[in-house]
Formats: structure tokens, C-alpha cells, sequence
């Protein structure tokens, strides 16, 4: 399974939020062994998230968009998503009754927009807050703020499967441009692909489908690289 994420908000281009909901979603994801192909940021904009979430809903198996969403003048995301299918928002009757009854509201507190999804969406109840998200047509809507968007996602995870790899990592303690004999090693030498992310050490990340094949590299490396004192 191959996927997309789109985080919406101004305040995500403009770096005063920093966008932890990607990273976390991109972590829930690859541990369900679903490939996230893509993380993108637009802006607060109908036009910007309809475009993206049309390209990405043609490209792959499913978009996760966080943010954006709720009654608030600035959260346009519903309509960005709804927009991208050709439809209007609707309420719905769905988000009113668990509103009304699992959430506590009277329907006469909600303010105007509160319960409306794109026609023909299905609801995601949001278990940390008021603002409902939904999925249509392979497009997960969940809200921007953390909490909401974790226990949201938590609602739809199992719909997010895919063959889970095998994992090593290996952490060498010298330049990596010392590293890349052996980096080019490993992978004429094991079927795995690697990932080397230097940092004050090297973490080179071994990934494959066979779990021998992965802790034989992670081994061949370890044996050659420099090991860190405090490893
Ligand atoms: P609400 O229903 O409260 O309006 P929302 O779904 O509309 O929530 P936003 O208005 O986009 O969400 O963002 C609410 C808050 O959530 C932001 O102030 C920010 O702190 C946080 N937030 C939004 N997007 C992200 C993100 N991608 N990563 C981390 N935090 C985020
Ligand atoms: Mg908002």
C-alpha cells in the first residue's frame, strides 16, 4: 500500500508549527508496512488542496490530510477535499447525532459549519474533540491538533496495511564519506536497501523483505564500520 500525506496551514509553511503530525503519521505507517510516498505541505487555501489531493488520490492507495478543519473561518480543508470530488458540503446527520449524544452538544450550541462533511463522505468521529473528520473515495480528512489527529487515526489505522519489512540499524562513528566502500558493500552483497543518515555518527538504516538477509548485512557492516565508544 502506497500513500500520501497533505498537512494543510499557513502556520506550517511559515514555520511557527513545526509539522510533527507527518512525522507521526509517516512512523505509525511504515511500522504497518505502508509506503508513504509522499508528505506535502499547502496552504489554507480551496484551490491548493484540491489540486494536490487530486493528483495524490490518482497516484495512490490513499491521502491522509490533516488540518484545517472545524468551524473556524480559516479552516477550509472540508470544502479543499470537497472541491477535489466535485461536491458540496453537506451537514450531516451522522456528525449531529454524535454530537448530540456522544459528545453532549445541543444541537443549538454547534456553531454554524460544525457538522458539515463533503456529500457522501463517511464520518470520523474525533474521540479528543468536537470537529469531525471523514473519508471519501481513499481520502482521510482528521483534524490538525495533535491529540485529535493521533485518536482519530487510531478510529481507521487497521484500513492501513501492507507487508511489514525487517529493520537494522547500524551506527558508525566516522565521515560518511569514509562510510561509502562499505555502504556500496552492503548493498552489492545483500538484497536491502539502505539509508545513511549522518548526524555526530553515521545511522545507516538496513531495510528488506527477509529478516536473515537484513541482520546478515547489519552484521557484514558492523564488523567493518567504526563503532562508537558509547555505543
Ligand atoms: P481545530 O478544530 O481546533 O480548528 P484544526 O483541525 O482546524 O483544529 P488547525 O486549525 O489546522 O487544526 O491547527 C490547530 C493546531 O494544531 C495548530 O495551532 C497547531 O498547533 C496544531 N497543528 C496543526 N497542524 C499540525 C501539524 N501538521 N503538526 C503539528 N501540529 C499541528
Ligand atoms: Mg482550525
Amino acid at each position: 500500500m502506497r500513500v500520501a500525506i497533505v498537512s494543510v496551514g499557513d502556520e506550517l509553511l511559515a514555520g511557527d508549527t513545526v509539522n510533527t503530525n507527518a512525522a507521526w503519521l509517516g512512523q505509525r505507517l511504515d511500522e504497518r508496512g505502508v509506503t508513504v510516498a509522499r508528505v506535502t505541505v499547502v496552504p489554507d487555501d480551496v484551490g491548493a488542496i484540491a489540486k494536490v489531493v487530486n493528483e495524490y488520490r490518482a497516484a495512490y492507495d490513499a491521502v491522509l490530510v490533516t488540518g484545517g478543519v472545524g468551524p473556524t473561518h480559516d479552516d477550509v480543508t472540508m470544502d479543499g477535499v470537497a472541491a477535489a470530488f466535485g461536491r458540496d458540503l453537506a451537514a450531516s446527520d451522522e456528525v449531529l447525532e454524535w454530537l448530540t449524544t456522544t459528545g453532549g452538544y445541543s444541537a443549538e450550541d454547534l456553531a454554524a459549519g460544525t457538522t458539515e462533511i463533503p456529500e457522501g463522505a463517511r464520518m470520523l468521529v474525533n474521540p479528543e474533540g468536537v470537529a469531525p473528520g471523514c473519508v471519501i473515495g481513499g481520502v482521510y480528512v482528521l483534524p490538525g491538533v495533535p491529540a485529535e489527529m493521533k485518536a482519530m487515526f487510531g478510529e481507521v489505522a487497521d484500513e492501513f496495511a501492507g507487508e511489514v519489512g525487517h529493520t537494522e540499524s547500524v551506527v558508525a562513528a566516522e565521515p560518511e564519506s569514509e562510510l561509502l566502500d562499505r555502504l556500496a558493500g552492503v548493498r552489492t552483497r545483500f538484497d536491502v536497501t539502505v539509508g545513511s543518515y549522518p548526524g555526530e555518527n553515521v545511522r545507516v538504516k538496513i531495510q528488506g523483505s527477509d529478516a536473515e538477509t537484513v541482520e546478515s548485512a547489519a552484521a557484514w557492516l558492523r564488523d567493518r564500520a567504526q563503532r562508537p565508544a558509547t555505543e
